[in-house]
């Protein structure tokens, strides 16, 4: 019975395959298909839906509903049955059509003398593209072989949809990837752009989903399966060295790889006549509609590996992957599901966005970004489904928007607030050699924030004073083990020299929270930012951070140096850090080796707890930098890393400016310098009220620094002071409209 289905079905699927050779435009394809796949089924009735755009299915052809019907009958995602078979993508079959939940009568199709109901999704790993329907009179269930057969039917139109085999004069119809396509993301970093996609891991095409030779496709999914199986191998041996957790991951991937059953349905489907890749996508495309329906964790992440197996067994089966030959297009804009700090490093400054379906505001491709300065928006779902190579697409970094292949209208709007964005840049370029005074004459610090040698040249084209916050963690997350003493001296040396005799901060390595190692065992903590993370690991893992400070000791080569400790919540460990560096210090000078002439040490204040800390803290640090992002999130209770809770307490609230007012009177008793540098040091409504309060140096990313300086020159602190105490006297919650308006009038 099943030699028969199956030479029954690779009958079909070859007579379908000739139709892409037939004469005519799409509409002909359509209607022969239709009518070949009843005649094989033995129904009454078969239709093809396809999306007209991204939430409407139009009736596209059918062999025995009323032909009027055909590109006049439409149906919303999710409306009848033909709309749940989309929602859901999976098969509806059912034996009594009307008596089905969500039953939607179309008078015009005649459809209401047909019982009987099967329809399956047309799909392509996750792309939602039509639905195929058959129906009878008789009141009867489709047996499991028949909704097994038209899911390979479906498979096969999918993939004849993606080569474009039902363009027809309908507009539209058939064309996947052809819409404009808005997607509302999470803005990681901010900034415009406009650009052509380059996917980070391309669609794989499958330009032939019908097998001639059952056989002969075995043998070339086997092969690639056991080509598979090796790299998977050697990525265990890989991890041999790696911890436990990390060995398991690879472990289960290992597992999956040999999965008996993953094999046999993909067997199964070359026997039903489709491809060894048609195969792969089949199975990949149902594993997709389980991982999004599914909210079991444990689940999704294995349904996940799943998928990522199958990219890679496509990418054998096809040769097609990223080393395409492809040449980046204009003005790239890299859009993947995620990708790794080291990776996105590599494409560097050539992009002038990414957009990832996946990542999180602290990941590392954030952080990377963020150093190149290119806008990125994450959460970005479905992006790599949609998109193709080289479409246009212009990217929102300040509002986490991206619009894949715009009306001409919304690409021009964009254009416009580019080129405005553009020329205020020139405006502030022109300010580039001039101080951050304001009118009375109070000079501001404006610093910038720093973590790649790549960030340097923007030390003398932003006009900074020097790099307020270097974060070093980023050399240790690019790379896959620890990276040696001499290699970090190296780039700490590179750094200083670029900075050309303006001061630099290095911050010592601030990992765990978001920022995991590669080589790290992860910790499994509840609450990560608030766990081993940032001095807690230096201190307690002594060996690192000792090599980190020699390292820097030695880049400095007898030249001034700074050095903070972050995340410090109580004197004692910056006491401890303290005694580290100057321990070093003295080894160093015991060796013979030259020490910094001027050697500033200093505590990031990212806790609550130690603005609250003895006198005697404020006494001994030679400098306190206020890293804000943390401070706020642990002032607030707010995860920074939450969407839902990150924006919710206002910077400028004044519970927090009391006790940032606090720091400020403390630090100034000690003569103790004070920094700010968080995000909200680079937003000109916040830098101005922490100027006017008394923060006299704001470190930020290097592209705030002139919006900050061009309002700092206009304005009167001391006013803007004046302004603030007094909306604060008058009970507002928030000084942020006061100062909003002060600034809009200067
Ligand atoms: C901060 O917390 O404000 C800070 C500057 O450090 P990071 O963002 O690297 O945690
Ligand atoms: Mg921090």
């Amino acid at each position: 019975m099943a030699e028969r289905r199956d030479s029954n079905s690779r009958s079909l699927l070859r007579r379908l395959r000739d139709t892409l050779a037939l004469q005519g435009d799409g509409q002909h394809r359509l209607d022969r298909i239709t009518h070949l796949i009843a005649d094989s089924m033995g129904t009454a009735v078969c239709s093809i839906y396809l999306f007209r755009d991204p939430e409407t299915l139009e009736l596209c052809a059918t062999e025995g509903l009323n032909p009027q019907a055909v590109h006049h009958t439409r149906l919303r995602i999710g409306e009848g049955l033909v709309g749940r078979v989309a929602r859901m993508g999976a098969a509806v079959n059912t034996g009594n059509a009307p008596s089905e939940p969500g039953f939607r009568y179309m008078a015009e199709t005649g459809e209401e003398i047909y019982s009987s109901f099967l329809g399956v999704p047309i799909q392509r790993v996750g792309e939602k593209m039509g639905v195929l329907v058959v129906q009878s009179k008789a009141q009867r269930q489709f047996s499991d072989d028949e909704v097994y057969g038209l899911e390979v039917v479906a498979m096969v139109l999918a993939e004849m949809t993606e080569l474009g085999a039902f363009v027809g004069d309908h507009e539209g119809m058939g064309q996947s990837h052809r819409f404009p396509v808005l997607f509302r993301g999470t803005s990681g970093q901010e900034g415009a752009c406009e650009g052509n996609v380059w996917l980070h891991e391309p669609r794989v095409v499958v330009t032939n989903p019908v097998g001639d030779d059952p056989d002969a496709e075995q043998a070339r999914l086997s092969e690639a399966v056991e080509e598979l199986q090796a790299q998977i191998n050697d990525m265990v041996l890989g991890a041999a060295g790696l911890d436990v957790d990390h060995r398991q991951v690879m472990e289960t991937y290992r597992m999956l790889a040999n999965s008996r059953g993953w094999m046999r349905r993909m067997s199964e489907d070359i026997e039903a006549g489709l491809s060894a890749e048609a195969a792969v996508e089949k199975e990949q495309s149902t594993n997709r509609a389980r991982l999004e329906q599914s909210g079991d964790a444990y689940l999704r992440e294995r349904l996940s590996d799943l998928d990522d197996l199958s990219n890679r067994l496509l990418r054998l089966l096809t040769g097609q992957g990223r080393d395409t030959g492809a040449d980046l297009p204009e003005n790239p804009v890299l859009v993947a599901r995620n990708i790794g700090p080291a990776e996105l490093l590599e494409y560097g400054r050539s992009l002038r966005g990414v957009v990832l379906e996946e990542g999180s505001v602290g990941s590392h491709a954030a952080i990377v970004a963020r150093a190149l300065a290119i806008p990125l928006v994450i959460h970005t779902k479905r992006v790599t489904t949609e998109a193709l190579n080289g479409d246009p697409i212009l990217v929102d970094g300040d509002q986490g928007v991206v619009h894949l292949r715009p009306e001409d209208s919304v690409a021009s709007a964009f254009r416009d607030k580019i080129a405005m964005q553009a020329e205020a840049q020139k405006r502030y370029a022109d300010l580039r050699d001039l101080p951050a005074t304001d009118r009375a004459g109070l000079t501001i610090g404006l610093d910038m924030n720093a973590g790649l040698m790549a960030d340097l040249p923007s030390l003398a084209n932003s006009g900074a004073d020097g790099v307020g916050l270097f974060r070093t963690e980023l050399q240790f997350l690019i790379r896959t083990s620890v990276p040696r003493r001499d290699e970090l001296a190296l780039t700490y040396k590179r750094v200083i020299d670029a900075a050309q005799g303006k001061p630099v901060k290095f911050r010592t390595l601030d990992i765990g929270s978001d920022k995991v190692l590669p080589y790290m065992k992860p910790q499994d903590e509840p609450n990560p930012a608030m766990g081993w993370r940032a001095i807690r690991v230096g201190l307690d893992k002594p060996g690192v951070l000792r090599m980190q400070l020699q390292a820097l000791l030695r880049a400095a080569q007898g030249r001034p140096l700074q050095v903070m400790f972050p995340f410090i919540a109580c004197p004692e460990e910056f006491y401890d850090a303290r005694d580290a560096l100057l321990r070093q210090r003295d080894r160093e000078a015991a060796m013979g080796r030259p020490v910094p002439e001027d050697l500033k040490i200093g505590a990031m204040l990212e806790t609550p707890s130690l603005g609250f800390a003895p006198d005697s803290f404020y006494e001994t640090c030679d400098f306190i930098s206020i890293g804000g992002n943390d401070l706020k999130q642990f002032f607030f209770a707010a995860d920074r890393e939450n969407e839902r809770v990150r924006r919710r307490y206002d910077t400028l609230d004044t519970s927090f400016l009391t006790f940032l007012e606090r720091i400020i009177v403390r630090s100034a008793a000690y003569n103790t310098k004070l920094s700010f540098c968080g995000e909200d040091a680079g937003r000109p409504v916040e830098a101005l009220t922490f100027a006017a309060l008394g923060i006299r140096t704001l470190s930020m990313r290097p592209a705030s620094i002139g919006p900050v300086k061009h309002l700092i020159r206009r304005a009167d602190l001391a006013q803007l002071r004046q302004i603030i105490h007094r909306a604060r006297n008058e009970g507002h919650k928030s000084v942020r409209n006061a100062v909003t308006s002060y600034l809009a009038q200067l």
